[in-house]
């Protein structure tokens, strides 16, 4: 069977030593340019004696940015002194499409977030999902995956934990998502859960974060200062850094049920009726979508499912069927 396969990635990195180590996962990569090439995934590795180990990621999804921005940062800079136990850091975990810009990668159109557990003999994506579910989050204590909307979708900046069965380990989430501290702290309704690495994460027991922290393909300063916040308040919530975490104020929002998403059912061009944060009520008008084959034709409608805030949008200005439109979440007064 393929899990009882060895990866063939091999990292050039020592996850057991002491001490700071840059360097790659080495997946090979036989192609028309390179016979016995290679593709070269940044890694890095700080470890400093005993203690619990943090897996961050970031370019899951090649088009979002904060993640990256944050962990190439702390790859950089964090020393060994500072750091109590192990911290790896996997800044474009989806090396080819980061590269490319684009959500998906452009070798096997692979989307590595829907992708697990992977598979040691697949496509260039699942080898990269199988090393991941298979090497690195079961050395982790604490996961913390950064994604943000991408070019097609624009969010509140969340921090985002789930429900899960097992209500200890779900408190256990929820803290860790509390001390990232971003401006929202959602609990987070997934579309499609199959295939993610959250799924793998909270499966093998571990405290696991991410966050939508923007999005339309760039990010912005606000949203990058959230990101490098948050990674150093969840390695001090785990006891890896030592300080004060440093907490702001942070909405609680949960999506209760499939009446949080609109989905379009048009083609057209969008006209936002309100803008991200704003509140509304059950029945509200969110958005239009025009029609452009004729100036005769009625705008298609777009509501509310339920009252709450806009905590994400469509970003592009043109729309097609089944695009995901907006995201309605609800505050939980008094948190
Ligand atoms: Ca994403």
């Amino acid at each position: 069977m393929s899990a009882h396969r060895a990866s063939s990635i091999v990292a050039s990195v020592d996850f057991d030593a002491d001490g700071i180590q840059r360097g790659h996962l080495r997946l090979p990569f036989s192609r028309n340019e390179s016979a016995w090439g290679n593709l070269m995934i940044p890694i890095a590795v700080i470890g400093n004696g005993r203690g619990p180990t943090a897996l961050l990621t970031g370019g899951s999804h090649g088009d979002e940015y904060e993640g990256p921005i944050a962990l190439a940062e702390l790859a950089r800079k964090l020393s060994p002194d500072e750091v109590s136990g192990r911290v790896v850091i996997l800044p474009f975990m989806n090396y080819p499409a980061f590269r490319a810009g684009t959500r998906l990668s452009p070798i096997d159109g692979g989307n590595l977030n829907r992708l697990f557990p992977g598979r040691p003999d697949g496509a260039i994506t699942e080898k990269i999902a199988d090393y991941v579910e298979r090497v690195l989050l079961p050395m982790a204590d604490i996961v913390l995956d950064f994604h943000s909307g991408g070019r097609t979708l624009d969010f509140l900046p969340f921090a985002a934990c789930h429900v899960l069965d097992d209500k200890e380990h779900e408190a256990r989430c929820r803290e860790a998502r509390d001390a990232f501290s971003a401006p929202y702290s959602m609990t987070m309704l997934e579309i499609d859960a199959a295939g993610m690495l959250d799924s793998s994460a909270e499966a093998l027991g571990k405290v696991f974060v991410t966050t939508e922290l923007g999005g339309g393909g760039t990010a912005s300063a606000r949203t990058v200062k959230i990101a490098k916040r948050g990674a150093r308040n969840v390695m001090k919530h785990a006891g890896i850094l030592c300080g004060e975490i440093e907490r702001g104020p942070s909405v609680l929002l949960d999506m209760p049920g499939p009446e949080c998403f609109s989905f379009g059912d048009s083609e057209g061009f969008v006209e936002p009726a309100v803008d991200l944060g704003a509140r509304v009520k059950k029945g509200d008008l969110l958005l239009c979508v025009h029609p452009h084959g004729h100036l005769g034709e009625r705008p298609r409608e777009y509501r509310a499912g339920l009252s709450g805030i806009l905590a994400a949008r469509h970003f592009p200005g043109l729309t097609a069927p089944g695009d995901c439109l907006a995201v309605v979440a609800v505050p939980q007064e008094g948190g």
